[in-house]
């Protein structure tokens, strides 16, 4: 079967890290044209510079990787869809919720695909903490999402500004696990917000969900010494399932569960192969709207200026 043409726009560290050699790899996809700002190259693919040149100098184009920064998503989206191009959205999705309804619905008018990647979601140990949970009642939720922002987004300004999400660039990953694999949604119902005073996104954030239970959630750019990506649940059976290391790991009751090598991409280029197979979109809009409304519930607490 013939392979997708697919074009990325932006090529900072996860276009590089992930994007480029997942479809290098993949049998569905081939790498047709990049756009790059600062003009960097992929091997084999035709560069711009300009996404709207890409899109218009390439018509045999199926689809495109959007991974910019948020901010700018939506109209380069825009833009794909005019076009009559299928398009991935990099996470978190757009900058706004309004944004991301606009491109379903632009995407369902022109029978083009649209897919959200919640990349943490696509872990065999995720999958297996669903399956376990499904049926279950849950008595307690603990969220613990640490990371060295120095070690992971160096030199990232957007992050930083509004629309940029902070610390919750990282933390919508948890979030995309913990609405998988509960078996009722989440509502926040109340947060704080630590913002740098020469920031305007949070460096550190703490969210409290709606019970009945205990579910929290703590998410700190402020670790040294290595990283904590780790929820865990309590049900009323008495089970307490644990997911370590961003999703890969599950342990049931103290007991190793699942631990597969992540393959979240792979997975991500696979489900989109799918999609562009049946015409369907995917759209899961459900951690984008807990961040949304921890910063609509969210209390701002000033905190110390932040230098990379
Ligand atoms: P990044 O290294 O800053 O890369 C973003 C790239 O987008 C830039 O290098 C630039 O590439 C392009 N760009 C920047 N501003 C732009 C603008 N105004 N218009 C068009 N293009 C622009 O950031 P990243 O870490 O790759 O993150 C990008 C997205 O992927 C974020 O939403 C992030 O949450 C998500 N993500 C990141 C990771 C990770 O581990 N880093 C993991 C999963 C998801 P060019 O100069 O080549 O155009």
């Amino acid at each position: 079967m013939a392979r997708h043409r697919i074009g990325v726009i932006g090529l900072g560290k996860i276009a590089q890290d992930q994007h480029l050699p997942v479809i290098a790899a993949s049998d569905a996809f081939e790498l047709a044209a990049v756009s790059s700002q600062r003009g960097l190259t992929a091997p084999g693919a035709m560069t711009f510079r300009d996404h709207a040149v890409l899109l218009r100098q390439t018509p045999d184009l199926a689809a495109v990787a959007i991974c910019t920064p948020p901010q700018v998503r939506h109209a380069i989206a825009r833009d794909a869809l005019a076009a009559g191009k299928h398009v991935m959205l990099e996470k978190p999705p757009t900058a706004t919720l309004a944004e991301l309804s606009d491109l379903t619905a632009e995407a369902a008018r022109r029978n083009l695909v649209l897919m959200t990647t919640w990349h943490s979601q696509y872990n065999a140990a995720v999958d297996a903490a669903q399956a376990i949970l499904a049926g279950e009642t849950v008595t307690c939720l603990f969220i613990d999402w640490k990371e060295d922002v120095r070690k992971w987004h160096p030199g990232q300004a957007w992050i930083w500004r509004a629309g940029g999400f902070g610390v919750f660039d990282p933390g919508i990953n948890a979030l995309s696990i913990a609405t998988k694999i509960l078996p009722r949604p989440l509502f926040v119902a109340s947060a704080e917000l630590l913002t740098p005073a020469n920031a305007e996104a949070p460096i550190a954030a703490t969210l409290a969900f709606a019970g009945p239970g205990d579910l929290r959630a703590e998410f700190d750019w402020r670790q040294t010494g290595g990283e904590v990506w780790e929820i865990t649940v309590t049900t009323a059976s008495g089970r307490t399932l644990k997911l370590s290391a961003g999703g890969s790991r599950l342990s049931v009751d103290g007991t190793p569960h699942t631990a597969a090598p992540s393959q979240e991409y792979t997975g991500i280029y696979r489900h989109f192969a799918e999609l562009l197979r049946t015409g369907r979109s995917h759209v899961d809009a459900r951690p984008f709207e807990l961040v949304a409304d921890a910063f609509l519930l969210g209390s701002r607490v000033p905190t110390a200026p932040f230098h990379d």
